[in-house]
C-alpha cells in the first residue's frame, strides 16, 4: 500500500518516513531529495532547481512530475511508496491521482502532521542531514546521536534552504499552495491528522498503528 505524509516544511515527514522505510520496507519518494540530486549532479535543470529551492520556491510541475513519474513507474517500490513532500499543490494531488490511475496503483492513507510555525522554526534551524545516508538530526536535539552518527559527523550538513528569511517564505508557500490540498484530501475516508508536535517516537507509533503493524 501507498502513503502520503503530508504537511509543512519541518512538519517530521522526512524523519518518519525514514523509521517507516527501516522498519517496513518502504520506498521513500521524497521529491526534495531527487531535486537536490539534480543539484548535485549538475543535470540539464540542476541550476534552475538550485535557484528555486535556494529562495524557498517551488520547481515547476513539470520539472517535478518527470521525476516521480520515474519512481511510480519502477516495479521495484511497486505498492510500496511514502511520498514525502509530493503533492504540494491541487495540481500535483490530481497528477498523483492519474498516474497512480494509470499505473493501476491506490493511495492506502493520507496522514496530516500538523504543526505551528514556531515549533517548525526551531526544528528546521537545527536541522542536519547525512550528505550519506540521508539520515536526519537536530543540532539542538540530538547531540549525543551527532557526535556517534555511524558516518561520521562530518557528512551531516545543513541544507542551503534552512535559514530563517527562507523558512519563513517556505511556510508562506505552503500556506497559501499547500494548505488548498488539505481540503482536496481532508474528506477522504483514508485521511488522518496527527500532532506533529508530539515527541517523535509518539508520532512513529500513531503511524504504526494506522499501518496497523
Ligand atoms: P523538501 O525537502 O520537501 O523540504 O523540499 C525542498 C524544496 O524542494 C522545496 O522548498 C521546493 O523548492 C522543492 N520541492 C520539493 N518538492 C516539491 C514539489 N512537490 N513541488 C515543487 N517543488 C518542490
Amino acid at each position: 500500500m501507498n502513503i502520503i505524509l503530508f504537511g509543512p516544511p519541518g512538519a517530521g515527514k522526512g524523519t518518519q518516513a525514514q523509521f517507516i522505510v527501516k522498519k517496513h520496507n518502504y520506498f521513500q519518494l521524497s521529491t526534495g531529495n531527487l531535486l537536490r540530486e539534480e543539484v548535485k549532479l549538475k543535470t540539464t535543470f540542476g541550476s534552475e532547481i538550485e535557484l528555486l529551492i535556494s529562495n524557498g520556491k517551488f520547481v515547476s510541475d513539470e520539472i517535478v512530475n518527470k521525476l516521480l513519474k520515474k519512481s511510480i513507474t519502477n516495479l521495484k517500490f511497486r505498492d510500496r511508496i511514502i511520498f514525502d513532500g509530493y503533492p504540494r499543490n491541487v495540481e500535483q494531488a490530481k497528477n498523483l491521482d492519474l498516474i497512480l490511475d494509470e499505473f493501476d496503483q491506490t493511495i492506502a492513507h493520507i496522514i496530516f502532521l500538523n504543526v505551528s510555525r514556531d515549533v517548525i522554526e526551531k526544528r528546521i534551524m537545527g536541522r542536519m542531514t547525512c550528505d550519506k545516508c540521508n539520515m536526519t538530526l537536530n543540532e539542538f536535539f540530538n547531540k549525543e546521536q551527532i557526535e556517534l552518527h555511524p558516518c561520521g559527523k562530518e557528512f551531516l550538513k545543513k541544507r542551503k534552504d534552512d535559514n530563517l528569511d527562507i523558512v519563513v517564505a517556505r511556510y508562506d508557500t505552503y500556506m497559501k499552495t499547500t494548505k488548498p490540498v488539505l481540503d482536496f484530501y481532508s474528506k477522504n475516508v483514508n485521511f488522518i491528522e496527527i500532532d506533529g508536535a508530539l515527541e517523535i517516537n509518539q508520532i512513529t507509533n500513531k503511524i504504526n498503528e494506522i499501518l496497523n503493524v
